[in-house]
Parts: C-alpha cells; sequence; structure tokens
C-alpha cells in the first residue's frame, strides 16, 4: 500500500504525500517469521503454546481475543482459552494465572484487559511469571526495559520500532516526541527509542505548548486517545508520523490521534488507522510467545 498519486501530467502540480506505513504488510512478513520460527522450534521437540484468560463479557475483548486466537493458529502456535464469567474474583483469577504459571507445557499468559471492576489489576499482571509474561506488563520486565536490558517489551511500541526500521526511517540522532506516557505504549516506548539512541521527549496531559515540542520532531508517536488531536501545522516537514490512537467518533468511524488527511501532505511517513499499528500488535503478541518458548529450549542446550 503507498500514498503515492499516478504519475503528474506534464505541468500539473500534485501534493507532495507521505509514505504509508503499511502496517498489514510488515505483520505478515512478521507472521511468516514467527512461524518459521514455531516451526523449528517444534522440530526440536517444544510447541509453542499462548494462555489467554478472558474474563466477562465485553464484545471488544471477545473479538480482541478471537484474533489473537487466529494468529496463533496462522503462525502455528497453540492457544488455550480461559474463559471465566464477569462476576470473577481477583482471588479466581489469580488462582488460573497460579495454574499457569506452574504448567510447563504453557510458554506465554496473556490476561485480556480490561477486567471488571472488582478485579485488581495491577495485582493480577503481577502474578503472571514474568518468564510468561508475553504482554510486556510485568513491573520485573518494565524495569528490565526501563535498565537497558528489554525482555519481554510490550507488543505495540516493539510493533513501531519494527516499523521504523522496516521503512529505513533513521532513529539514531532523531529527535523524537512521544504524546502519552502509558505504561502500556508512551513510556515503553519513549524507552524503546532512547536505547536506539535517539532524543526523546514524552508529552502528557500537564505538558505546556505541547505542539512547540512536536514541531521540533523527527519522529511524532501519538498514544493519547484523542481523536485527531495533533494537527498538520503542527508536524515539521518530512517527520516520521506513527499514530497508535484508535478512536470511534460518532459516524461509528475509526480514526487515529493525528489529523491523517492533511498531515499526509506534511509528514514524510505516516501510519495509518486502520492498518498502522494496529496489525504490528497483533503481531508483537506472537513474536513475545515464541521467545518464551524458545527459552524452554536453553537448559536443554546448555545440558
Ligand atoms: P491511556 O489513556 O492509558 O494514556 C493516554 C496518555 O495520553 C496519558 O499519558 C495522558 O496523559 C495522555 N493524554 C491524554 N490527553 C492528552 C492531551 N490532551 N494532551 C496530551 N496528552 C494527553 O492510553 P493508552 O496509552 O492505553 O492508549 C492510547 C491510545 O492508543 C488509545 O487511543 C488506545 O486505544 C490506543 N492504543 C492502540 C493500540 C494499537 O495497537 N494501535 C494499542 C494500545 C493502545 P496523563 O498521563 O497526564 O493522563
Amino acid at each position: 500500500m503507498s500514498f503515492e498519486s499516478p504519475k503528474p501530467h506534464q505541468g500539473e502540480h500534485i501534493d507532495p504525500a507521505a509514505v504509508c506505513l503499511d502496517g498489514r504488510a510488515i505483520a505478515k512478513r512478521v507472521r511468516d517469521e514467527v512461524k518459521e520460527g514455531v516451526s523449528e522450534l517444534r522440530n526440536a521437540g517444544v510447541h509453542a503454546t499462548l494462555a489467554v484468560i478472558l474474563v466477562g463479557d465485553d464484545p471488544a475483548s471477545h473479538v480482541y481475543v478471537k484474533h489473537k486466537q487466529r494468529d496463533c493458529e496462522r503462525t502455528g502456535i497453540q492457544s488455550i482459552r480461559v474463559d471465566l464469567p464477569s462476576t470473577t474474583t481477583t482471588a479466581e483469577i489469580l488462582h488460573h494465572v497460579q495454574q499457569l504459571n506452574q504448567n510447563a507445557s504453557v510458554h506465554g499468559i496473556l490476561v485480556q484487559m480490561p477486567l471488571p471492576k472488582q478485579c485488581d489489576s495491577d495485582r493480577i499482571l503481577s502474578a503472571v511469571d514474568p518468564m510468561k509474561d508475553v504482554d510486556g506488563f510485568h513491573p520485573v520486565n518494565a524495569g528490565y526495559l526501563a535498565s537497558g536490558a528489554p525482555r519481554f517489551v510490550p507488543c505495540t511500541p516493539n510493533g513501531v520500532m519494527r516499523l521504523l526500521r522496516e521503512y529505513d526511517i533513521p532513529i539514531e540522532g532523531s529527535y523524537a516526541v512521544v504524546l502519552g506516557r502509558s505504561q502500556i505504549v508512551g513510556r515503553p516506548m519513549a524507552a524503546l527509542l532512547t536505547l536506539a539512541n535517539a532524543t526523546v521527549t514524552i508529552c502528557h496531559s500537564r505538558t505546556k505548548d505541547i505542539e512547540e515540542h512536536v514541531r521540533r520532531a523527527d519522529i511524532v508517536v501519538a498514544a493519547v486517545g484523542r481523536p485527531e488531536m495533533v494537527e498538520a501545522d503542527w508536524i515539521k516537514p518530512g517527520a516520521a508520523v506513527i499514530d497508535v490512537g484508535i478512536n470511534r467518533i460518532s459516524d461509528g468511524s475509526l480514526v487515529g490521534d493525528v489529523a491523517y488527511d492533511s498531515i499526509r501532505a506534511v509528514a514524510g511517513h505516516l501510519t495509518p488507522v486502520p492498518g498502522g499499528v494496529g496489525p504490528m500488535t497483533r503481531a508483537g503478541l506472537l513474536v513475545n510467545t515464541l521467545r518464551a518458548a524458545k527459552t524452554r529450549l536453553a537448559p536443554q542446550e546448555d545440558a
């Protein structure tokens, strides 16, 4: 997929258009790599397995889990699903997590968020064995990333890094601005960009004059959950603009956190919504599951 317009007629002026970062195509490439890795691992006697705990009836969560299971099927990863009613308590979920932690044939554990409000999400996420934490949300894994030695990295920022690299967007020495400081996107995103030698600023809801920071950025990652908040006149010409946001607006359509149509004419690279970061997030889960399964092999290799 490319935004490039058809060739102009002689003398016709056309607006420059950003290169589209095609998350669907790159995610397919990642899935193919994972499939190969899963197959090699099976030949070595390990069948990569992901367990998903799904609590309650949230329709969006059910759709996400179905997609994740389909991705597993496509790549040969075995998936196990634990469905629990919306009345489930924290203690009951912890019990299931412990069982999966102890099950040697389960390599990755994912607790689908959000959990019903009676559940203590932080406690549950912290109970997942850090070596099976394929979402990369466990405080131990957040600590590894913050210390510069990442182990399991949250899927969305990892997917963004892969997109940047696939399109040869220079990271080292660049100035990157990350909008949003959540544990699952903003903070790990900033940590990964820093590790790749970008100079990084994180902006959040209390940042003054956000647009002034964005105007200087070579790379902008928007993860605020505000429909089309980032406007075209905030963007430095030629910048790479990564839109993590997914917002459903009143007409039912999905938009990102950046004003896609107008930014297309200014940015050098731009992700669409949908079809940009979303597929990379899904692919990241497969990468982490394969990685978790490979750690099972290590002791045998040493033996
Ligand atoms: P959170 O709500 O956890 O965090 C939002 C962040 O944005 C916070 O740090 C908040 O600041 C900041 N923020 C909110 N409003 C503003 C504002 N007006 N100006 C500046 N900063 C602001 O969201 P997530 O990080 O979980 O997700 C962000 C977006 O990304 C959502 O749209 C979500 O749906 C999407 N998403 C997409 C994924 C994908 O695969 N494409 C995966 C994960 C998320 P403060 O900390 O001060 O409150």
